[in-house]
């Protein structure tokens, strides 16, 4: 039984071996949470095989035909982007300290190979399919600058998180499987609180693909405002893993990591992540890592088609409905609309604000009971 290949034969580590005396006499360049984030996944090899920011050949083999130069598939350009005044005196060749503003810890370092300018609506065509700055990804696109810093990473320290215990990196995923003896494993990416719907999909893959384990691996980075906070995720999933899931059979990671909006090609970008864990199965959602009405809402699905097997194999549900009737969550079933039950993520919010329970059905007792507490306990639930 062997796992599957990270995403291009090797699995990526990048630690600074620089003593901490040399790194703090380097330049420090202040960059975003989000580029701390992506050095930090960089150098433990969720990224694979990439090792440091695009320079501007990646991102336009990237763009055009979502592979990196050698052919191999890639579809999301990882860059470093910073504000042309900024840039004005950085040195290729030289390495930087990169940390975050009001901080004096340096997070990674850069080797900085190449300074570059981009046409920003180009790139947010293609990734994002819309310049229009209502949606977020091309906002922040848009806002932070038109100069792009090229060049391999090494990590320095980890980002400090609350759910550092969650955060396993994909040497330690793999570790893990290969100890309890699994090479079947189905990944599943959410950036929800679990809902009964999940757990369907969850179980229905699992046991539809014979698999030996199951990893839940919620996005914890930062999120938008209304957004379920990571903490009460993973807090949620722990107790689905002691409680209610198969024993023995589900591991919990939490990937710090950020939403990218940019649906499909986040969609296999997220695969090949999981693929970097150890997972040889993925499950896409409809509308996987969408937001508004920007993809189709079987993007996704056809983009993986499009691209052919890239080591993962993607399993694809389409939205599941509870039926009244078959008393159960269905795909589909043949009793009459009237039999189908939903609630809006919207109605949820509103029902735990006002600490009322959602019904069984919906969602685990057990799961509401802990939400409500947690909101009565004045934790921040909810992202503001
Ligand atoms: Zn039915």
């Amino acid at each position: 039984m062997f796992l599957v290949e990270p995403h291009g034969g090797v699995l990526v580590e990048r630690f600074s071996k620089d003593n901490l005396g040399k790194i703090q006499e380097m330049r420090k360049l202040i960059v975003s949470h989000e580029d701390i984030i992506n050095a930090e996944q960089i150098a433990v090899g969720s990224f694979s095989p990439l090792e440091g920011f695009m320079g501007k050949e990646e991102l336009e083999s990237v763009l055009k035909d979502m592979r990196l130069p050698g052919g191999l598939v890639w579809p999301l350009p990882i860059l470093l982007q910073i504000k042309d005044e900024k840039a004005k005196d950085l040195k290729v060749g030289k390495s930087f300290a990169l940390c975050v503003e009001g901080e004096e810890d340096v997070y990674a370092v850069l080797h900085l190979d190449e300074i570059f300018n981009y046409d920003l609506d180009k790139i947010a065509t293609e990734v994002f399919h819309t310049t229009e700055e209502a949606h977020p990804g091309v906002r922040k696109l848009m806002h932070n600058g038109n100069c792009f810093l090229g060049g391999k990473i090494d990590l320095v320290k980890r980002f400090p998180s609350s759910l550092k215990y969650f955060e396993l990196t994909p040497k330690q995923t793999r570790l893990i499987f290969e100890n309890k003896g699994w090479s079947r494993i189905v990944g599943f990416h959410t950036r929800n609180v679990v809902h009964r719907a999940h757990e369907f999909i969850q179980l229905e893959a699992f046991e539809r693909l014979h698999c030996d384990g199951l990893f839940i691996h919620p996005l914890v980075g930062p999120k938008k405002s209304g957004d379920f906070n990571p903490d009460i995720i993973c807090k949620c999933y722990d107790l689905m893993v002691s409680q209610f899931y198969p024993k023995g059979k589900v591991l919990l990671g939490a990937f710090q990591n950020y939403p990218r909006y940019s649906g499909p090609r986040e969609a296999v970008f997220t695969a090949i992540c999981r693929k970097n864990f150890g997972c040889s199965h993925f499950i896409v959602g409809r509308d996987h890592s969408g937001v508004g009405n920007y993809y189709q809402k079987d993007g996704a699905h056809k983009l993986f088609d499009e691209l052919g097997y890239i080591g993962i194999k993607p399993i694809y549900f389409n939205e599941v409905h509870y039926c009244l009737k078959c008393d159960q969550y269905v795909e589909s079933c043949s009793h009459s609309e009237s039999n189908i039950l939903q609630i809006s993520g919207t109605q949820c919010r509103e029902m735990f604000k006002k600490s009322k329970i959602p019904p069984a059905w919906f969602m685990r007792e057990e799961i509401s009971r802990m939400i409500i507490s947690d909101i009565n306990d004045g934790k921040e639930v909810f992202v503001e």
